[in-house]
């Protein structure tokens, strides 16, 4: 069995701002509205969307036993979330500009859950950072950590949205769950919706052919006309900027997570391949190609 402060004190421990504990549920409403999403053609490039639905909605099929999901953050804040000058367009998602997420969330969930086997031997499960096909931000949501945006990202009350995700699913149960915050939302905001360039924020969801993070990160070779992309060259902070929950958040403490690097310094057209793969191999950039960030 599972304790739930002691998981939070070692959350803490590995360098976590943030964990909530629920219990591993059903999550099929989800995967009926992803679907009627993916039905609109509002996953645009992303077909990776429509694969593994059924795993999505039901943990199990990822771990065989799973009674607990532990969903971890780490609020990543800089001063470049903040938003760039006027007129810049060499403008990157300010959780790009440090080492990729996927290693070192990983790493610090897999240190959590060696801590926890320590008192709790027989544990089992797996751990997963944007990794493989889990609700992550609906899982957030039920273990109290924030509420769905209207830009569709998970809002935290502490940290707004400039928070890295990561779950991991246990075989084992909880003490005690965390449950959805109650009293706070977005109310009658709707700058985020206001502020996205394209017109890509659709009530609690985005129609991924507008959105330029979409377009920069994914690649747009296969559509008709390249998006607007008003500066960006790799993702987009234009939605979370604005959003009053992000302007008083408090700078991101963790080193791991702090800028390696200002994209506004960097002569990006003159860049070679070799020279973007030795300097951006271990950074969320190379999911993309320095041929698309020229573009
Ligand atoms: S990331 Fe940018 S383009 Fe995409 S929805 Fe947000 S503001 Fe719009
Ligand atoms: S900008 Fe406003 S509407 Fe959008 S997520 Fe933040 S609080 Fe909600």
């Amino acid at each position: 069995m599972l304790n739930l402060a002691h998981i939070k004190h070692c959350a803490a421990e590995v360098g976590f701002d943030l964990c909530g504990v629920t219990r591993c549920q059903n999550l099929a409403s989800e995967s009926s509205f992803l679907e009627s999403w993916i039905a609109a053609g509002y996953n645009s490039t992303l077909g990776y969307l429509e694969r593994n639905i059924d795993k999505r909605s039901d943990a199990k099929l990822l771990v065989a036993g799973a009674k607990s999901v532990i969903v971890c953050g780490v609020a990543y804040k800089n001063r470049f979330s903040e938003g760039y000058s006027e007129g810049c367009n060499q403008k990157i998602a300010s959780y790009a500009l440090t080492t990729d997420y996927h290693i070192t969330i990983k790493e610090m969930l897999r240190r959590l859950c060696a801590r926890l086997k320590e008192e709790c031997p027989s544990l089992s499960g797996r751990v997963f950072t944007d990794s493989a096909p889990i609700f992550e931000k609906r899982y957030a949501v039920e273990a109290g950590l924030g509420w769905i945006g209207r830009q569709s990202l998970l809002v935290t009350p502490q940290f707004g949205t400039f928070v890295l995700l990561g779950v991991a699913i246990l075989t084992e149960e909880c003490d005690s769950y965390d449950t959805p915050l109650q009293g706070v939302g977005c109310g009658e905001c709707r700058r985020c919706i206001e502020a996205c360039p394209n017109g890509a924020i659709i009530e609690r969801h985005i129609d991924t052919r507008l959105c330029i993070s979409r377009a920069t990160i994914e690649g747009e070779e296969e559509l008709e006309a390249p998006l607007p992309r008003h500066g960006w060259i790799f993702g987009c902070d234009s939605c979370q900027s604005c959003c009053p929950y992000n302007r008083r958040a408090p700078m991101g403490t963790n080193p791991l997570f702090a800028p390696l690097f200002d994209p506004t310094q960097i002569d990006w057209q003159k860049m070679s391949e070799a020279e973007f793969t030795l300097r951006f191999a271990q950074t969320p950039l190379f999911r993309t190609t320095i041929e698309r960030v020229k573009q």
